[in-house]
């Protein structure tokens, strides 16, 4: 990751959670599993982040939150879909107020699968995260974008 020479920083958005991912997004932080030793801190302004957690699904009072969110982020940045509510809907994609998983609104880098996910699925998720961020930002670089 040559051309990471900061710590990354998340903000993490429940869409329409029953709350499961959320407690496992947060024991990912918190000291147990740790996501801070690999610089990562948790950040509630998108303007100061990097990687967008997003967990639960997408539905018509919550899509424009996700894009405005994901628009305020600087670029390059990644996406880390938590969840298999944020992946596709999961048990509630039939409802009839869900559109569907997160890449429905904004591009997804990486989908973390699991009802609840778990803590090492999300922190392996989030330095997955965390290599494509390398690639956009080498990309940037060489003048070929990012996003
Ligand atoms: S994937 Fe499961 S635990 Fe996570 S928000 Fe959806 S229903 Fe809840």
């Amino acid at each position: 990751m040559s051309y990471l020479t900061k710590s990354p920083w998340i903000i993490h958005y429940d869409a329409s959670s029953c709350n499961g991912c959320d407690i496992e997004v947060l024991a990912s932080l918190t000291p147990l599993y740790d996501v801070e030793r690999f610089g990562i801190i948790n950040t509630g302004n998108p303007k100061h982040a990097d990687i967008f957690l997003v967990t639960g699904s997408v539905n018509e009072q919550n899509k424009e939150v996700i894009k405005n969110i994901y628009d305020q982020m600087p670029k390059p940045n990644v996406v880390v879909g938590v969840g298999i509510c944020a992946c596709s809907g999961g048990v509630f994609r039939e409802c009839y107020n869900v559109s569907g998983g997160v890449g429905e609104i904004i591009p997804v880098d990486v989908y973390v699968p699991g009802c609840s996910a778990k803590p090492e699925a999300i922190i392996d998720g989030v330095v997955k995260a965390l290599g494509i961020l390398d690639q956009k930002y080498k990309a940037l670089k060489e003048g070929g974008g990012s996003n």
